[in-house]
Formats: structure tokens, C-alpha cells, sequence
């Protein structure tokens, strides 16, 4: 077992032994995922801290069991280059109270999105893969598509950023 892992299960864990927690969601979309990794860092430097006030409801990276359910807060990195990706942010729209960008890719579309810039004969060069794995004609940034309530930026995301935003969450939510 994985010690991102190990940590889901205690940071879950100890939602039953805890009044209130932030229920939150780490979401990855067309990126290198490099945000997450400093996330998973960062849940290990600050586990004692984040332990008894976090809840992890959706988190791919790091848990196998997850709810496409309310949540406080939703971390969404990356760009959005297909429909379905679409779709499946506006679904993460509804269902959080408030939604973070996390990285440069999910705050302005970049660099995940740089086939954007190509020049027409480059565009038709790609045209043929695009249509393959169901992209779009553009990739998007987060909020081309829906309101976004904050936003980390840095490729990767800006540790010091991401954590005054959690603590502000934190104290918001009223988390103890
Ligand atoms: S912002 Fe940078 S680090 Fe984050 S997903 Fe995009 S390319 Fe990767």
C-alpha cells in the first residue's frame, strides 16, 4: 500500500471521530498531474494539522472508494479539452459549494492547451486525432465553462496560495 494511500484511509477514517470536516474533492482533467503529487506531499507535511478537519469524498489519486456526492469544496486542476470532461466539471459544479482552480492549466488554460495557438496547417495535422479521442476544437480553462470560486496558480500550483485558500475554507466552513 502506497503511503498516499495509508493516509486516505486515515484521514477517512477519522471522520467518524470528528464533530465536522471539510468534505472535499481533488479532481484531475487534461494535465501532467503535478499539482496532485505537491498535494499528496503536502498531506504528508501537514497531517497532523489536517488530519481531524479533512474528509476526502472524491479523490481518484488517492482512495478507490469515491462519492459523486455534496462537498464543501472541490480542487479541480487541468484544462478541459472534450465534452465530456465538460459535462463532468458542470456535475462537479453542482454538487460543490465552492470550486478552487488549482494550477496554471485550470486557471488559464495553459500550457495544457497550447494545440490552441497552432497555426491552421498544424491544427489540420491534429484534426484526425482530435476527432479519434473525442476532443474539442479548443481546450478550455475552468472558468470558460463554469463559476469558479478561487484560484491557485504556478505549474505546478503555488503551495503557500493553495494553503491560505484551505485555511480560508477551513475557517468559512467553520472547521475546528
Ligand atoms: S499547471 Fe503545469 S504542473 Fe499543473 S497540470 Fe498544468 S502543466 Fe502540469
Amino acid at each position: 500500500m502506497t503511503t498516499a494511500k495509508l493516509l486516505i484511509i486515515c484521514y477517512n477514517k477519522t471522520a467518524f471521530m470528528s464533530e465536522k470536516k471539510l468534505k472535499v474533492g481533488w479532481f484531475s482533467f487534461t494535465c501532467c498531474e503535478d499539482s496532485t503529487i505537491l498535494f499528496t506531499e503536502l498531506l504528508n507535511d501537514h497531517y497532523q494539522t489536517w488530519l481531524p478537519k479533512l474528509q476526502f469524498v472524491h479523490a481518484r489519486v488517492l482512495q478507490t472508494k469515491n462519492i459523486w456526492g455534496p462537498m464543501d469544496v472541490a480542487f479541480v486542476e487541468g484544462a478541459i479539452s472534450s465534452d465530456s470532461q465538460a459535462e463532468t466539471l458542470k456535475k462537479i459544479r453542482q454538487l460543490a459549494t465552492k470550486v478552487v482552480a488549482i494550477g496554471a492549466c485550470a486557471v488559464t488554460g495553459r500550457p495544457s492547451g497550447q494545440r490552441n495557438d497552432f497555426p491552421p496547417p498544424l491544427q489540420q495535422e491534429i484534426d484526425s486525432i482530435l476527432k479519434k479521442f473525442n476532443y474539442g476544437k479548443k481546450v478550455k480553462k475552468l472558468d470558460e465553462l463554469i463559476k469558479v470560486d478561487a484560484a491557485v496558480p504556478g505549474c505546478p500550483m503555488n503551495e503557500q496560495k493553495f494553503i491560505e485558500i484551505l485555511n480560508l475554507y477551513l475557517t468559512e466552513f467553520a472547521i475546528n
